[in-house]
């Protein structure tokens, strides 16, 4: 399938040629030209996880072959089945599990298909360097995924003591001949904002090029990321028919936890490929920039940017929410490239009264503050014998104000971490006192107290020695790529 930019229309790639780009030349996303209908997939409820996906994909990337052995290598490391379970928390309520992969947070689902659909489609061009700005968890994931793939080389961006520890320790010590790894002095923005810099800096590129790289990137603006994560919405949906909880065509809500608006989006477009959504909700922690756009149809970012328990989402720019501007717009590149630079120079961006009533018609949003968040976590344990991150449990706060507004459709909570990345906050949680624990004590103690399993994704990491140790500031990251090639 053709994609288009959302900032000019006549930018048309193949969807594999524009997940090898990641950016287009004038700064837009890549976006399907049309929403391909759902029901081409046939009967969702007989297909494994990877069949599924191996289908969904094959609806945008038509030219790449073998999408069913390229997805079934992608899930080989999950440890669950299921890929990514359905487990029933309440009546109507639910979580989906999207933390089973090797670094055990949502970024894995596509981060272990993105290089693989890289490497089909680059067919003897330039070898190609992936940049990566990480709020935690997308940097580990596609470390993982690009490690030792030929033809890559791969270089992680985190904001300096902006993630949690095991964050930090998982990057830190990844393997691979073709990896990297830089700490930046900054935040997220910081680091996204200078990685899209450079992606869009031409003298920048021709040097790369010169040493035989082409730059692209494993950051949710590529279309490669959001492709893979469509499919777990439709999963889920398949997987609830399956066990006779929901019937054929009935609506059901999803509950999403949200930074850069890449997870939800993928929820958008399942939505506009026909799978029954009734509501997307948008949970944002106290960093809710989201929320107050969805309530007023302006986005500001004349606002403090605070370090959160869920760091994942500590964002103040959006990326993807630009692909939904689009949608909103009626694909009007114009407009969404004045909005865009109005945020670039003017820091703010309104989106006018008709764009914001299908903003209201599709979407609720709401945010959680740290308290309440850690509450969550704590009756959620009690009540439910559940056990939430500090991501998820935002979403689940949102979502039990939701409830409050009487809509009593079936509701999935989608789930983006495991407990075990956030110790020592889950632990805070629980009214444990961690004093003098290291992260590692901190994740068996959490384990024997609510007897839920230590996943081996954690004890091997313990035994792995620090191999990353480059600190840069913002405006020396073009030096410290170059340094790798
Ligand atoms: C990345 C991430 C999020 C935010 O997802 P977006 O696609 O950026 O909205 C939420 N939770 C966790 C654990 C994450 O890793």
């Amino acid at each position: 399938m053709i994609l288009v930019s959302t900032r000019n229309n006549a930018q048309r790639l193949e969807a594999s040629a524009a997940t090898l780009a990641g950016i287009s030349p004038e700064g837009g996303l890549y976006v399907p030209e049309s929403f391909p209908d759902m029901t081409a997939l046939g009967d969702l409820t007989s297909l494994s996880y990877p069949a599924l996906c191996a289908k969904l994909l094959g609806l945008f990337y038509d030219d790449i072959k073998e999408l069913d052995a390229l997805t079934q290598a992608a899930y080989v490391g999950f440890d669950s089945e299921k890929v990514a379970p359905v487990i029933e928390t309440a009546d109507n309520e639910y979580v989906l599990e999207l933390w089973h992969g090797p670094t055990l947070a949502f970024k894995d689902m596509a981060l272990s298909v993105l290089p693989r659909l890289m490497t089909a489609a680059m067919d003897g061009g330039a070898d190609v360097l992936i940049l990566v700005a990480t709020s935690g968890d997308t940097g580990k994931a596609a470390l993982e995924g690009f490690c030792d793939v030929p033809h890559t080389k791969i270089v992680v961006f985190y904001p300096n003591e902006g993630v949690s520890d095991m964050q930090r320790l998982q990057m830190v010590t990844q393997e691979g001949g073709n990896t990297h790894v830089v700490a930046v002095r900054g935040n997220f923005d910081d680091a996204q904002n200078a990685v899209k810099a450079m992606f869009t800096d031409s003298a920048f590129a021709a040097r790369v090029g010169e040493r035989g790289y082409s730059l692209s990137s494993a950051n949710s603006i590529n279309f490669g990321r959001l492709a893979p994560q469509i499919a777990y919405y439709i999963g889920a949906y398949a997987q609830l028919l399956k066990e006779g909880k929901i019937k054929q065509g009935e609506r059901i809500n999803f509950v999403v936890p949200t930074g850069n608006f890449g997870n939800i989006l993928a929820a958008y477009y399942a939505k506009r490929m026909g799978l029954p959504i009734n509501r997307l909700i948008c949970a944002s922690n106290k960093n809710n920039v989201l929320t107050d756009f969805f309530r007023k149809g302006a986005y500001t970012l004349d606002r403090p940017f605070y370090k959160t328990m869920s760091p994942s989402m500590d964002i103040l720019i959006s990326s993807n929410l630009e692909r939904l501007l689009f949608e909103l717009t009626g694909r009007d590149e114009q407009a969404v490239k004045a909005m865009m630079s109005q945020l670039k120079d003017q820091g703010s961006y309104d989106i006018g009264g008709k764009a914001r009533a299908a903003l209201e018609a599709a979407f609720y949003a709401d945010w959680c503050d740290e308290a309440e968040t850690m509450a969550c976590i704590k009756k959620t344990f009690e009540e439910k014998n559940y056990l939430l991150d500090t991501h998820t449990a935002v979403a689940m706060g949102v979502y039990e104000k939701y409830k409050k507004s009487g809509d009593t459709t079936k509701t999935v909570v989608v789930s983006t971490a495991s407990p075990y990345k956030f110790p020592a906050d889950v632990l805070s949680s629980l009214s444990v006192d961690t004093q003098g624990m290291d992260s590692f004590e901190m994740a068996r103690h959490l384990s024997k107290l609510t007897g839920t399993p230590l996943p081996m994704q954690i004890t091997a990491l313990e035994s792995k020695s620090v191999r990353h140790t480059t600190l840069a500031d913002r405006d020396a990251l073009r030096d410290a790529v170059l340094e790798v090639l």
